[in-house]
């Protein structure tokens, strides 16, 4: 008995030692990539938007080299790639990605981070003379007690977003290398550039990336994967006249007045800053004065579910000809390209809709088993997942839709693109954990039996599973709307 408890109490010292030599890699890499200058630039045509970002890829491609990864390689716009060779053979390759810029919004303008690790025992944490992290308005503060967190010296941002995500990206890429025993299937380590200017998938491609399942590791909060998001459709609305002619003597109606006329048909109740959690919105954001005679008003439709963008497209085309009608102009309409109208009058209105991305929910829940792999690799490390729609697009999304089905995990970092952004170590290891489990648990299956479940599931679910209540979308609607014809809209 005594023997038993020595060994188990071994097994358990052991465990601990090599969680904490993780924790510890985790935080040093942390401090090593964001003490490396990576902001990315707006209004650079170019990938990468800055030069600096090449900087950090040729250190995270030496490392991988280094602990003996192959295929390494750093493209021409600074993506990294590389290859772990799996001991599994038939199991699905896995992509693990984080990004290397940092934030154009965050006040850095040149300076270099300089990364602090603090001992956290609970309570306030200084930061600086000017700034303190306060425990009651840092939700997942308590949550690091007992670990390290990191911070910036308050001068500026840290880049903890996604530097967190790329040490433990890296950290698995190690553990896995180090450790041929752990069952895996191939992993494909990419890291990208311009995330935060929202160009980091437009050089990426299905071929390039080569996985059948992904995990972005670039997600704020602790125990957040993003399991759907938005689906997304841009529009402008430009007003054409005749010359507006001489104010004192034209009868013309200028443009601004027919745009005015459009803009003023947009229900407040579906703003954009009356949408949250699960809403939709339908929104004008920006109007611009392109000459004497040309308007243009820009705007966004954003929903969680395709018939209610279907609902929202067909609301904003009925205003555009309603709009038409009122000023006798022939409408255009151009709906992802397709031309439809009389576009050569010299007076028109044009209405063009373009879908932007889609909800990654419309593909991921082809993929049932991956899911539940995901569910069990948090239950296995012991962290409450906390599945969350995203309100905007992702990388996650983009490679989603490019065949991939790929979720977007925490990283252990919070108040991102800010001068009090701080990663909790201990979180860093839960989502080292949550993802080492993750791939452990995917070497179990193999690639056909995840792809064949996704296809019995879709020949399973030949109509989509989406129920609209519109009278729910419409609730906060004025009078005036509520007698709006909507008979047509199916
Ligand atoms: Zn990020």
């Amino acid at each position: 008995m005594k023997k038993l408890f020595t060994f188990l109490t071994l097994i358990c010292l052991t465990a601990f030692v090599s969680a904490q030599s993780i924790e510890d890699k985790l935080v040093n890499r942390l401090v090593e990539y964001a003490s490396i200058y990576t902001q990315s630039e707006y209004d650079v045509d170019e990938v990468p938007s800055s030069k600096c970002q090449f900087g950090l890829a040729v250190v995270l491609a030496d490392e991988l080299e280094m602990l003996g990864a192959q295929d390494v390689k750093i493209d021409e716009h600074a993506y990294v790639y590389a290859t772990i060779k799996g001991n599994m053979p038939n199991a699905p390759t896995l992509f693990l990605s984080a990004h290397l810029d940092t934030s154009p919004d965050g006040d850095l303008k040149g300076k270099t981070p300089i990364p602090v690790v603090h001992r956290y025992k609970g309570g306030n944490l200084q930061i600086s003379e000017k700034l303190t992290l306060l425990e009651d308005r840092n939700e997942f503060l308590p949550a690091a007690v007992g670990g390290k967190v990191i911070t910036s010296d308050g001068t500026t941002l840290l880049g903890g977003d996604d530097k967190a995500g790329m040490s433990v990206v890296m950290t698995i890429a190690e553990t896995l290398l180090k450790s041929p025993n752990i069952p895996h299937g191939d992993v494909r380590i990419i890291f990208t550039p311009d995330e935060e200017i929202g160009n980091s998938t437009k050089y990426l491609t299905k071929e390039k990336i080569a996985a059948d399942f992904g995990l972005v590791v670039d997600s704020h909060g602790f125990g957040r994967i993003v399991v759907e998001n938005f689906n997304a459709t841009d529009f402008t609305f430009t007003v054409k006249t005749a010359s507006a002619g001489h104010p004192g003597y034209s009868s013309n109606v200028p443009p601004l007045n027919i745009a005015t006329n459009f803009i003023s048909q947009f229900p407040e109740a579906l703003a954009s800053y009356n949408s949250s959690g699960k809403d939709g919105y339908l929104s004008y954001y920006k109007t611009k004065a392109v000459s004497s005679n040309e308007y243009v008003v820009y705007g966004r439709i954003r929903s969680f579910e395709l018939n209610e963008m279907k609902l929202y497209k067909k609301m904003l085309l009925s205003w555009a000809q309603e709009t038409a009608k009122q000023y006798d102009l022939d409408c255009v309409t151009i709906i992802n390209g397709e031309r439809n109208g009389n576009s050569d009058s010299i007076a028109n209105v044009t209405l063009n809709m373009k879908d932007s991305y889609f909800n990654s929910k419309e593909v991921l829940k082809n993929y049932p088993t991956n899911y539940k792999l995901i569910e069990q690799a948090y239950k296995m490390a012991g962290v409450k997942m906390r599945a969350e729609s995203g309100r905007g697009g992702s990388d996650a999304c983009d490679i989603t839709y490019m065949g991939i089905p790929t979720y977007n995990m925490f990283a252990g970092s919070h108040n991102e693109h800010s001068n009090d952004e701080w990663v909790s170590s201990k979180q860093m290891l839960a989502s080292y954990n949550v993802a080492l489990n993750y791939i452990k648990l995917m070497a179990e299956h193999s690639r056909e039996e995840m792809l064949n479940d996704s296809l019995d599931k879709r020949n399973k679910k030949v109509s989509r599973d989406i129920n609209i209540d519109i009278d729910k979308i419409f609730k906060n609607i004025n009078d005036q709307y509520n007698t709006y014809p909507f008979s047509n809209i199916k």
